[in-house]
């Protein structure tokens, strides 16, 4: 139904950047080795994403584009189960009912691609093209048919920082991938993909903050965690370098950085904020990532204990460092 597809939109792509939000995530969960993102004018004018991965064969790309196809819950017990980054099927629906959406989609086991035009949530036309094994999104004149566009016409810049910054989260949660984006032209990052989250992390933030940091790695019962933490030369007066990773998703957590920070006192007794790199694999079954359409916010089961064991973990670790 269209005129479900349009409620939805307001909830899943409020804004030029939570589309590309949306369109990476699925890159990310078709497998993909490479993904490139090409933006122009804040995302309004063009978005453009290619991605390597396991493509859509042509039989099921209608089908992609209704609302609740998703391919990623076989079965009711998979929402327990759950670390693909999109689960409720209502991205692509939502974005091509406000949106002009074309994309060229080849799986490995296809000798053609498909190429498709989707307007106003329907697939107006749809025919072979040569291909390669992945997909590509084109998004042009976000919002074309709603009255929030006139918000955003004026609002270049800040989709800009908005998309950058996801992008660069993105690349953070998944350094196995080859991140490139390019916007209005100019190069902005291009991650090697090696798997390194240190790469990444020079990538984005350069030099300096990678020699400042202590890696960690640790594991009990509740949870599992690696990743970096900044050493005292490296604190900074606002919260721009933490990132909080909970099954490969990027999430806000009070608890978390609550622990950090607690931890974090006792080396550094003035008030400042630790920079930190964390990645978290809990048991799906123990959190619930489902409170929002945008998925950034999660809850704990365990959350006192979970603090408790984080926050002296990470003390130890920081009284330990030789850096310090
Ligand atoms: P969800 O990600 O929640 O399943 P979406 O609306 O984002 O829902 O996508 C619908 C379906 O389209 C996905 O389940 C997937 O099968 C397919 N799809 C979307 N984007 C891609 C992509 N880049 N590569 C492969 N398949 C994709
Ligand atoms: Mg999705």
């Amino acid at each position: 139904d269209l005129t479900i597809n349009k409620i939805a939109a307001g909830e899943v792509v409020e804004r030029p950047s939570s589309i590309v939000k949306e369109l990476v995530e699925n890159c990310v969960d078709a497998n993909s080795s490479k993904i490139i993102i090409d933006i122009i004018d804040g995302g309004k004018k063009l978005i453009k994403i290619t991605d390597n991965g396991s493509g859509i064969s042509s039989s099921e790309v209608d089908k992609s584009f209704l609302r609740h196809a998703t391919s990623k819950i076989e079965k009711i017990d998979d929402l327990y189960d759950l670390y693909s980054l999109g689960f409720r099927g209502e991205a692509l629906a939502s974005i091509s009912s406000i949106c002009k959406l074309e994309m060229v989609t080849k799986t490995k086991d296809e000798c053609v691609g498909t190429k498709v035009i989707v307007e106003g949530g329907k697939v107006v036309s749809k025919q072979p093209i040569g291909a390669n094994n992945g997909t590509t999104m084109i998004i042009k004149d976000v919002f074309y048919n709603t009255p929030v566009r006139q918000k955003f016409l004026k609002s270049t810049h800040a989709e800009t920082i908005n998309i950058s910054d996801l992008i660069n989260k993105l690349a953070i949660g998944n350094p196995h991938i080859q991140f490139k984006y390019v916007n209005n032209g100019k190069a902005m990052l291009n991650t090697p993909g090696d798997s390194k989250l240190i790469s990444v992390i020079r990538s984005i933030y350069g030099k300096d903050v990678c020699e400042n940091l202590i890696e960690i790695e640790y594991e009990c019962k509740n949870f599992k965690i690696n990743g970096y933490i900044g050493n005292n030369n490296v604190y900074r007066s606002n919260k721009n370098l933490q990132h909080i990773y909970i099954n490969k998703r990027f999430v806000k957590s009070k608890v978390i950085l609550d622990a950090v920070a607690e931890a974090y006192k006792a080396i550094i007794p003035i008030n400042k904020h630790c920079v930190c790199f964390l990645n978290m694999e809990l048991n799906p079954a123990s959190i619930d990532v489902n409170i929002h359409p945008t998925k950034l916010e999660i809850k704990f089961e365990n959350e006192q204990e979970l603090y408790i064991e984080l926050r002296d973990f990470l003390k130890q670790k920081l009284l330990n460092s030789k850096l310090i």
